[in-house]
């Protein structure tokens, strides 16, 4: 099941809220470890900085109990009270209370009025109500091995770059009218990997945030080589490279990106097995 949930990120706060109840379920079948216990092991590689899940967050998570005050879903019915004050009385007409005291039908009240209340909230509530679904957010995906996509810098900024759709969109500009938005991995792949050679100049036009002394540097930091060198046509020693080890020195977490889909296509196979 972990395979079929993907990591959201930290600012699609509506989607990661739909998605929680999902995350404790499974967590449920986890029964505490990262493994189903019906079905075989599913191999993941040790991830810099993760940890093996610990029984008091999933403790912490679990517990769903109306009498808990301490408990995730007390956690996440603490933001609630605070959407649930900032919808008004017409916004509370329009979403009233769940009746039950549930992963899903928290979210399910959660989702569509955290939308409601997105644009008018007071930003102190809205920051603290924020920062609540992400930590349970974290610490539940951490719990269930579901991990973020290694990170990809923006060749132009140094953020970092997500996917959305079949682009990588900076999300330090996203919001701007001029945002850095590149190619996705698949669609890099497809035109970049086995791309004929190009010159100092063809990759400069071609590729983003390439530049001749970057090249140089690169090439003087023994980073790249060139193929080989030619002559332009006006009879200048011109270098040809190879798009695509540009590519990956441009976008270094594409590498990751794309070998960590092969292990989970590997993995799925596998577990299918
Ligand atoms: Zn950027």
């Amino acid at each position: 099941m972990t395979d079929q949930l993907e990591w959201i990120p930290d600012w699609r706060n509506t989607d990661r809220i739909r998605q929680l109840p999902a995350i404790v379920d499974e967590l449920h079948a986890l029964d505490g470890t990262r493994n189903p216990s019906d079905g075989p092991a599913i191999h993941h590689p040790p991830v810099f900085g993760s940890k093996a899940p610990c029984d008091e967050t999933v403790t912490f998570l679990l517990d769903g109990r109306e009498d808990s005050h301490w408990g995730g879903l007390a956690r996440l019915q603490d933001v609630s009270r605070l959407v649930w004050d900032a919808l008004g009385p017409d916004g509370q007409q329009q979403h009233p209370q769940p009746t039950e005291s549930s992963w899903e039908a928290e979210c399910a009240w959660l989702a569509p009025a955290w939308l409601t209340v997105v644009n008018t909230m007071p930003e102190v509530q809205f920051k603290a109500a924020q920062q609540q679904i992400n930590d349970l957010y974290s610490s539940a995906a951490h719990a269930i091995g579901l991990r973020p996509p290694h990170r990809i810098p923006c060749p132009e900024c140094d953020s970092t770059l997500v996917e959305d759709g079949d682009m990588l969109v900076c999300t330090a500009t996203r919001w701007q009218p001029f945002r850095h938005e590149y190619p996705g991995p698949a669609r890099m792949t497809a035109d970049w990997m086995h791309a004929a050679p190009l010159t100092t100049q063809e990759a400069c036009e071609a590729i983003p945030g390439i530049t001749e002394r970057k090249l140089r540097l690169w090439r003087d930091t023994h980073k790249i080589t060139p193929v080989t060198q030619i002559k332009s046509a006006r009879g200048r020693p011109t270098q040809l490279w190879r798009p695509w080890d540009i590519i990956a020195l441009t976008f270094p977490g594409i590498l990751e990106s794309l070998a960590r889909k092969d292990e989970e296509i590997t993995d799925c196979m596998t577990a299918e097995m």
